[in-house]
């Protein structure tokens, strides 16, 4: 058969840690702690809900911009949460999931020639997002172990073809906040440019030990210049679901449904349907903080002693742990071992820069049945290298 010649728009792509880690995880029939998702069932009210949607008939396209009971609910939870009155009707459009509302939305502005700012480590999709619409990701490597944002840095990357910059808090693979400084810099950058901003927001909930978080949605002078993202998968333990937002203000929403509409046009309907009876008890996501914290809390207790010393998680499902100096081979090496020798996967932290910068963090996903915790600490404790 003779290959019609086609020029990569990704080349080079490297196979994703998560793909290496998981193949290896499956072949030592290891416990999974790399990847991020929940390994406990979902709430049984929200799967019947979806039930009763389908049995009513709602089965056929849902509106483009999504469902508007929906829409609607998630208006009011944001009113609740940030004090943002935002219209379910220009502001909001419902996606397949968080990485679809990052992806429509930078296909929707940049152009060739543009620059993206953003800060490593950070999630894997934002820099294939960049490249395939011919803009330039610039990579800002945040300051470690406290993982903040070297505003100096930033400034001194700044220039006339700066067209975004990507935050996402709370961070994966970091556990950090932005503070109200991040925002206060931000404000100082951004004024009067031409600099949009991709908020990256699909933790939201999962917020610790009384933090809060500062969302864009709060923040009525960045807004006018972000699109935010986020996933009722992490919200509802459904992250197969693929379901999420986007929130922007009318004139950047306008372009983001322009493609919306011929990338997917609608989302899932029963699936919106269930969504919007489940989300309207606040309680499904005001709960999420003290359950994941307690995961966190729980998990980090049960290696005190170990080889692995914990970096302060204050969100997401992630906490990241430096490992002794005795161990002589890199973080990826590392996690390789661990998988082999213990059973156990976790996600070298150097996979979430371009350049593999490697500090030597393994980062570990808690959203996990307390037995699994457990379990995976007992291995980890026993551990000798
Ligand atoms: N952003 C970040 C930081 C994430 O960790 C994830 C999921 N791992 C997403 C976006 C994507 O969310 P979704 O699964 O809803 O596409």
């Amino acid at each position: 058969m003779s290959k019609v010649k086609i020029e990569s728009k990704l080349p080079n792509l490297p196979t994703t840690i998560f793909t290496t880690m998981t193949q290896l995880a499956n072949k030592h029939n290891a416990i999974n702690l790399g990847q991020g998702f929940p390994d406990f069932e979902m709430d049984p009210v929200l799967i019947d809900l979806v039930t009763k949607a389908m049995k009513n008939g709602k089965n056929q396209y849902a509106h483009t911009y999504g469902f508007p009971g929906l829409r609607n609910v998630l208006a009011q939870k944001i009113e609740t949460l940030y004090g943002r009155k935002v219209d379910a009707e220009t502001e909001i459009t419902i996606t397949p999931g968080g990485t679809y509302a990052i992806s429509n939305a930078l296909t929707a502005v940049l152009r060739e020639g543009d620059e993206v700012i953003y800060f490593e480590p950070c999630f894997d999709s934002y820099v294939p997002n960049i490249k395939v619409m011919g803009a330039k990701p610039i990579p800002i490597p945040l300051n470690f172990p406290d993982y903040s944002i070297p505003w100096d840095k930033v400034k001194a990357a700044l220039n006339s073809n700066t067209r975004m910059i990507v935050i996402n808090s709370p961070n994966n693979p970091t556990g950090s906040l932005l503070s109200n400084y991040d925002l206060e810099q931000l404000v100082e950058i951004t004024s009067g440019t031409q600099i949009l901003i991709m908020s990256d927001e699909v933790y939201e909930h999962l917020i610790f030990d009384g933090n809060k978080h500062l969302s864009i949605l709060g923040h009525p002078e960045l807004f006018e210049r972000s699109f935010m993202a986020f996933s009722l998968g992490k919200v509802c333990h459904c992250t197969g679901w693929k379901i999420g937002y986007s929130v922007a203000p009318p004139y950047l929403m306008k372009e983001f449904r322009n493609h919306h509409q011929f990338n997917v046009f609608s989302v899932n309907t029963p699936m919106q349907v269930a969504m919007a009876e489940y989300l309207s008890n606040p309680q499904t996501y005001l709960q999420l903080a003290g359950l994941f914290q307690s995961k966190r809390d729980f998990f980090s207790k049960q290696i005190e002693g170990s080889f692995l010393s914990p970096l302060p998680s204050k969100g997401s499902y992630f906490q990241c742990f430096t490992f002794d100096d005795e161990v002589k081979c890199n973080s990826k090496e590392f996690a390789i071992d661990l998988v082999e020798k213990i059973g156990v996967a976790t996600i070298p932290v150097s996979s979430f820069y371009q350049d593999e910068t490697d500090c030597r963090v393994l980062r570990i996903c808690f959203a996990k049945k307390d037995a699994t915790l457990k379990e995976a600490a007992e291995r980890i404790m026993n551990f000798r290298n």
